[in-house]
């Protein structure tokens, strides 16, 4: 019940050392454990070090818990940390306000470090399960990459960032040719592996600030942030050139195969993200219908 979960980091804030040096002996076997002595210490360690938790005393100089809490949920990348409270503020006026604030829990001083023990590591294991489960709505299970909603909002969130700072945004909409036959020949575990394959070549070929997402079956898309045309369309190429090159060895031969890709980039007039994604489809087809193994694009 009270196992050690895995290693994960906790920051305690307290102004009193001798709070700080109990709770850390108490959790310091289920996690690695930090400290701060003040307010802006708290927001500038949460920040550096992002932890899994935050357990956050209330009455403290100059900038109390109430504080730290608001900022660290103002932060975006601290926005999520688990926090709870941890106050000889007993009164329930605290409770309320602590947990209105986004707290997940609020411990009355004096208490038992047990009883902190075990309310910290539920909080650890609840929070882990929510990443996992996360990870999972977000990612294509076969081959690890994005699925489609997670691509989805990503490519939305790329799109209203592009548009506000009128940067240029590209689309590659890819399908692997005549996927069926390699299915067909070599059976669905190797066209299983195929996909990974592709996966890994497109990820080798992009770059750490692109996108790529399984739209479905072996239909694939890379969002490119600050590319126009030009620079998708030289990416494009080597996307192409990557996969015609890459070779799937099997029981029964190697395999290898092409990719069809059509690129688009953000244009004035469109109302979000599947305006692009469709034009890409459009070229995609186009690609399809001129033989395959190409890219299609139209210009400016
Ligand atoms: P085209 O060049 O026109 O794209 O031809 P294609 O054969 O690639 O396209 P088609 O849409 O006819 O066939 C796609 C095939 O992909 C059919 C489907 O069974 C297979 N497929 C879809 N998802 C998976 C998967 O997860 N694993 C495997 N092994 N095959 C899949
Ligand atoms: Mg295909
Ligand atoms: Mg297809």
């Amino acid at each position: 019940m009270n196992k050690p979960v895995a290693q994960e980091t906790i920051l305690i804030v307290d102004d009193e050392k001798t709070i700080r040096t109990v709770l850390s002996c108490f959790l310091n076997d289920i996690a690695n454990v930090h400290t701060a002595s003040d307010g802006k210490m708290a927001v500038a360690a949460a920040v550096e070090l992002m932890p899994n938790l935050i357990l956050l005393d209330i009455s403290m100089p100059d900038m109390d818990g109430y504080e730290v809490c608001r900022r660290l949920k103002e932060i975006p990348q601290t926005s999520q940390i688990p926090i709870i409270f941890i106050t000889g503020n007993d009164s329930s006026d605290d409770e309320e306000r602590g947990l209105a604030m986004g707290a997940v829990d609020f411990i009355k001083k004096p208490c038992s470090p047990s009883v902190v023990r075990f309310r910290v590591t539920n909080v650890l294991r609840l929070h882990q399960i929510q990443r996992e489960l996360e990870h999972l709505a977000a990612t294509d299970p076969l081959t690890g990459t994005n699925n489609r909603r997670q691509f989805m909002m990503v490519g939305q969130t790329e799109f209203l960032r592009s548009r506000r700072y009128k940067n240029p945004l590209s689309i590659l909409m890819m399908d692997i040719d005549d996927f069926k036959s390699i299915n067909d020949n070599y059976g669905h575990g190797t066209g299983d592996e195929a996909l990974k394959m592709a996966v890994n070549t497109f990820t080798s070929a992009l770059r750490a600030e692109d996108t790529l997402g399984r739209l479905g079956g072996e239909e694939f898309a890379a969002l490119l942030p600050e590319s126009g045309i030009e620079s998708a369309c030289v990416l494009a190429e080597r996307l192409r050139a990557a996969i015609g090159a890459a070779v799937l060895d099997t029981s029964e031969g190697s395999v290898s195969f092409t990719v069809s890709i059509g690129v688009s980039e953000l244009k004035d007039d469109d109302d979000d993200i599947l305006s692009v994604l469709g034009r890409a489809d459009k070229l995609l087809y186009a690609a399809k219908e001129n033989g395959r193994d190409r890219v299609e694009y139209t210009g400016r």
